[in-house]
């Protein structure tokens, strides 16, 4: 994120705070998420973390089908990771996130390479339930925690490859439920003005991609019976998406209700509509596929 980005975040963190259903401290958490993954994406800028790719390498990817980022060729250096390791620690004791003695569970695991932040954080990706479950277990450590140091962790590098692949080529004939770039699901969506087409954005490099209107984005069920919305305020530009089929849920902003004056930001917008996370939850739906939701959820339960 450059300067003038950060100020700009800055400014709509600043008018969070007018929000009724978002407490000065959740704000505060965001903002301080922030801007400490700006602070690692500026240093990782002058490095070579992920490898580069010609318009054409990419055209060939997407044609197979393939997101542009090869997860298994991201460069994962050890002083990088014991550092946002340690930052991302600070934060979460900032925020009250750790129960008992987590905290220091963790920070011992680690000196004593019981934790192998690399493996975390690639087991993570590939979404190996069973090892970070066995991982939590062995060092006492809630795998909400685990789950969330191991996303952003790698969250600033897939940002860094999302500027740099998305303007290669045109992904106008991707139409799958996860991302052209990193593979990863979607956490919130949009529904644009123009004809109402909808636009998914990425949990992980912050990617938006157009998506059918008519398909469950997690399970890609077409079956208009399956497929409901609601929404708490009539008009409201929130509202949140059903599935009955895969019990899914992802919130979308109707642009078309949007106040004119007043430009969307996906990330903003969720963090604005976090109750709206939590109703889905009390429906029964999830989104287990979105961990970035659900780890700062379990977070956020914690601050209030
Ligand atoms: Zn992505
Ligand atoms: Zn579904």
């Amino acid at each position: 994120m450059t300067k003038s980005k950060l100020r700009e975040a800055k400014k709509e963190f600043d008018a969070l705070n007018v929000y009724e259903h978002i407490s000065p401290q959740q704000v505060s958490f965001y903002k301080d998420l922030v801007r400490l993954l700006s602070k690692y994406q500026l240093h990782l800028k002058k490095e070579n973390t992920f490898p580069s790719l010609t318009s054409k390498q990419a055209l060939n990817k997407i044609k197979e089908e393939k997101s542009l980022l090869d997860l298994s060729q991201i460069k994962l250096g050890e002083k990088y990771l014991e550092d946002i390791f340690n930052d991302l620690n600070k934060l979460i004791l900032k925020y009250g996130f750790f129960e008992k003695n987590e905290g220091e569970q963790l920070k011992q695991a680690y000196q004593k390479k019981k934790l192998n932040l690399k493996q975390l954080v690639i087991e993570n990706i590939t979404c190996n339930g069973e090892y970070i479950h066995n991982l939590s277990t062995i060092l006492q450590v809630s795998s909400d925690i685990l789950i969330f140091i191991a996303i952003h962790s790698i969250k600033p590098i897939l940002e860094l490859a999302c500027i740099a692949y998305s303007d290669l080529i045109k992904f106008a004939d991707w139409y799958k439920n996860t991302c052209p770039i990193c593979g990863s699901p979607p956490y919130i969506s949009k529904l644009s003005k123009e004809e109402g087409k909808r636009v998914l954005k990425c949990s992980l490099c912050d990617y938006e991609w157009l998506f059918s209107r008519l398909m469950c984005p997690f399970c890609n069920n077409e079956d208009q019976e399956f497929h409901k919305y609601f929404y708490i305020e009539e008009d409201s530009p929130y509202r949140v998406d059903v599935c009955d089929k895969c019990h899914q849920y992802i919130k979308t902003v109707d642009e078309r209700k949007y106040p004119s004056d007043k430009r969307i930001n996906l990330f903003m917008d969720h963090i604005s509509t976090i109750y709206l996370d939590f109703k889905a939850y009390e429906e029964g739906y999830t989104n287990n596929l979105i961990f970035y939701n659900q780890n700062n959820l379990v977070a956020l339960n914690k601050i209030n």
